[in-house]
């Protein structure tokens, strides 16, 4: 059922079983979970169910760190959120970035990978990326020519990506009509959460406070709510509802926008064979698969390095492609959408979110090498809140991105050793491009990229001291307010956070449906 906000009554009071904020691929993935149960979802949409710049602008906010994309283009504020611009890369985190690494200062998760398998498995039908299958051994039993990079077996392996079709991916197309249809499914469109309102000793959430451009505001009651909208969007909601609890909700220990994460992606290297190649593992391959080469875990240990992970474009394509830090500059994110399909045209004569399918026969004799790499956690990378407001009340964000010496270390480290096996395989050189040669400088290169992936700001951690989400994504200290997303990864992996993010949202759904069951499993509001 979908009702706008825009056109109900001023004040009107909304009621339900479960709020869910915000309707990107966390909040539509829990939405998905309650349909045809005996529970009613309110999903709260800040926009509508197409691009409105009056409400985009609500996201504009300011850089102070390293250089940064436009806060108001690096997120989409409409139902399906920033999935309409997703490219539908999906791998899963590998078990070393659940791991307590004695060489990652506040590394590890309160589970190991086991625990997410089962809801990867689940949200793979969510992505579009068929059945779960991540071992490149078996795509290369299909595919007898998918031939790895003959490196050292010893240092690096081959990580299979999956992708979902932008056409096929795009949660707000795909799931539209089936939430619009969902009878027990209540989504409120031009519904922004401006306020959560708690007891007066901070340990309910009682009410969510939600306006709109039309001049409506409106109050939603339920029994549990999932805020679901996004690192950036999160921490702004939180800190900003601080009437009973002065520092903003969850935020007693300062952790709050803490901790952002994001993807740095470098393009700092060069592949030199002496017999051209297709490379054709690293070149997307039916069915929509391609591998990259990461290090293995005990190489990391021994290195004392972040995870990074290196995909491989012909150079000669490559040449026309600035990193996207320098293309994604406008404040539009439709500009920056085009501008990337403009500018990969020209360098593949494919577009980026496009049918990209099946790899080129041709051989090419150089290739840049991208790595994508994980960022360790810093609490000095931070989201907080500005005096400037939005057009709703809300502070905007000031996000300042900052790194720890330890990525520039590891990016040289591991470019580093590809060089040297790339040298004793025979086969080639590896170049170091200059952004990252100087061996003494510890700063990140102004050319370094992010993913737009959003992360940390709430971390997981079952100490209140040291996380803001305790395992179950709850909220420490209040007893019905939960988070979905990637604000909730104690640490982002070296690989896109979206497939993750649905899964965690699926077990957020089993876990609020246990909660419910062993309080009785009665219906809390008939729908
Ligand atoms: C160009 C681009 C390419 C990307 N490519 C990939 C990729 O290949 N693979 C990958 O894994 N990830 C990719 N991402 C990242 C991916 O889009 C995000 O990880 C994913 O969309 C996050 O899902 P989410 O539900 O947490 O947040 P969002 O998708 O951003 O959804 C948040 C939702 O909350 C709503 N909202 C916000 N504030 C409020 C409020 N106060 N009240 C009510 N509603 C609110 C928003 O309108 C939106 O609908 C890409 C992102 C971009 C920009």
């Amino acid at each position: 059922m979908h009702i706008d906000a825009r056109q109900i009554d001023d004040l009107s009071s909304i009621e339900g079983d479960i709020c869910i904020i915000g309707s990107g691929a966390a909040g539509i993935s829990i939405a998905l979970e309650w349909i045809n149960t005996p529970y009613k979802v309110i999903l709260l949409e800040g926009g509508g169910f197409e691009y409105d710049e009056r409400v985009q602008e609500l996201y504009r906010g300011k850089n102070t760190g390293q250089n940064y994309y436009p806060l108001k283009s690096a997120r989409l504020h409409y139902f399906g959120g920033t999935t309409g611009h997703w490219g539908g890369m999906c791998s899963t985190f590998d078990p070393i970035a659940f791991r307590e690494r004695d060489w990652v200062p506040l590394s590890g998760w309160p589970f190991s990978d086991q625990e997410l398998i089962p809801y990867y498995k689940r949200a793979s039908d969510n992505v579009s990326i068929g059945e779960y299958e991540f071992s490149f051994n078996y795509w290369q039993q299909q595919d007898p020519s998918l031939v790895p990079l003959p490196v050292s077996q010893d240092i690096f392996w081959n990580k299979i990506w999956r992708f979902g079709m932008p056409s096929a991916a795009r949660f707000g197309k795909k799931y539209k009509d089936t939430i619009v249809n969902a009878k027990n499914i209540h989504l409120y469109t031009y519904a922004n959460a401006v306020d959560i309102k708690t007891n007066e000793n901070v340990s309910t959430v009682t009410e969510v406070t939600v306006k709109n451009y039309a001049g409506k505001t409106h109050k939603v009651r339920a029994k549990y709510f999932i805020i679901a909208c996004c690192s950036i969007q999160t921490t702004r909601l939180l800190i900003a509802s601080n009437k009973n609890a002065p520092a903003g909700l969850g935020n007693d220990n300062d952790l709050v926008g803490r901790y952002f994460m994001e993807h740095p992606e470098l393009k700092s290297a060069e592949l030199w064979l002496k017999q051209p190649s297709t490379l054709k593992p690293y070149m997307r391959n039916p069915p929509n698969i391609r591998a990259e080469l990461a290090m293995l875990p005990q190489k990391q240990a021994e290195y004392k390095v972040l995870n990074g992970i290196l995909s491989f474009n012909p150079l000669e394509q490559a040449r026309k492609k600035p990193p996207y830090i320098q293309t994604w500059i406008d404040e539009d994110p439709r500009k920056n959408e085009e501008r990337t399909n403009e500018i990969e045209d020209k360098s593949t004569r494919k577009s980026r979110l496009s049918k990209i399918f099946g790899s080129s026969s041709n051989k090419y004799d150089s290739f840049e090498i991208t790595m994508r790499l994980e960022q360790a956690p810093n609490p000095l990378s931070r989201v907080t809140l500005d005096t400037e407001k939005d057009e709703l009340g809300v502070p905007r964000a000031i996000l300042h991105w900052a790194f720890t010496d330890m990525e520039r270390k590891s990016a040289r480290k591991i470019f580093e050793i590809l060089g040297q096996q790339v040298g004793i395989a025979g086969i080639g050189r590896v170049e170091l491009r200059e952004d990252l040669r100087d061996d003494k400088d510890t700063s990140m290169p102004s050319t370094t990229s992010g993913g737009w992936h959003h992360m940390g700001t709430t971390r997981m951690n079952n100490d209140p001291k040291k996380g803001v989400v305790d395992s179950n994504c709850k909220i420490h200290g209040l007893s019905n307010l939960f988070i979905a997303g990637s604000s909730c990864f104690p640490n982002g992996a070296a690989v896109n956070p979206t497939y993750t993010i649905v899964a965690l949202s699926i077990r957020l759904s089993d876990h609020i449906k246990e909660t419910i069951k062993n309080e009785g499993d009665r219906k809390l509001i008939v729908t």
